[in-house]
């Protein structure tokens, strides 16, 4: 089966995204937007991360509505799923939670997008780090990751883009390896599935393939997901992420 679990639909128009999506001939296909892009969220939560730029929906009858704008013969037999991006982090938790569980969701993934100090996990470019500066992020992102897969704040199933650090700092530790392994072991204990995202795979694919083998060496499941805001970004490096799903023998979500 042909899938595509990560994608968002605001700075494109959810038709383009679906017509992008039945080009690359996917079987499931799932919209899962920030839940930073809505009103509600941007008002009452000073998030440290959010796109400066695109649409924000102004509530989830909205965003509900853009799927019904999508006729059934656009999707010839393509399952579209409606989801969300849903942000991490202790000081905002229990907000968050509270405004997702107020509706169902077909699947919803879960980030971390800052550190404990508000800095972007993912910044313009990448920071100059020393050695051991890059550790301390690397480890606080772990430990944060750690505590959204341990956390019920929201029921969802994949914890995205586990490495997505890499791009807003320069370097990464000596124990990466070890720090997957134990991410990829309590997402296995909690059910839930990492990510091999094709926005990582693109910037750093030598990261994601560890991601696999820490998957690999845990049994824990894997969610394949393009990352994508524009049309032409559908799919991007699911080719890549299938293969690694092949070569490690990883079951996918
Ligand atoms: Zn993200
Ligand atoms: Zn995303």
């Amino acid at each position: 089966m042909r899938v595509d679990n990560h994608s968002h639909i605001i700075l494109a128009d959810i038709g383009e995204m679906v017509a992008a999506a039945k080009k690359h001939k996917i079987d499931r296909y799932s919209i899962t937007e920030h839940v930073s892009q809505f009103r509600p969220m941007r008002e009452s939560v000073d998030f440290g991360s959010v796109h400066r730029h695109g649409r924000v929906f102004q509530d989830l009858r909205e965003y509900r509505a853009e799927f019904s704008k999508v006729p059934e013969s656009a999707l010839s037999g393509m399952k579209l799923r409606m989801g969300l991006e849903v942000d991490f982090s202790p000081r905002y938790e229990a907000k968050v939670g509270e405004f997702v569980n107020q509706e169902e969701w077909d699947v919803l993934l879960c980030s971390v997008h800052e550190l404990a100090d508000k800095t972007e996990v993912e910044g313009t470019r990448q920071r100059a780090t020393t050695r051991a500066e890059a550790a301390r992020e690397w480890h606080e992102y772990f430990r944060l990751q750690q505590m959204a897969l341990e956390s019920d704040f929201v029921p969802f199933t994949i914890l995205t883009h586990p490495t997505r650090l890499a791009k807003g700092i320069d370097r990464v530790p000596d124990d990466l390896d070890d720090l997957l392994l134990n991410l990829a072991k309590t997402a296995k204990r909690r059910g839930k599935a990492l990510e091999l995202n094709g926005n990582d795979l693109g910037f750093a694919p030598e990261l994601v393939r560890k991601v696999a083998r820490a998957c690999a060496m845990a049994a824990c499941s894997v969610n394949l997901g393009s990352d994508s805001h524009l049309p032409q970004e559908v799919f991007r490096k699911m080719k890549e992420a299938t293969s690694l799903v092949d070569e490690f023998s990883l079951q996918p979500v």
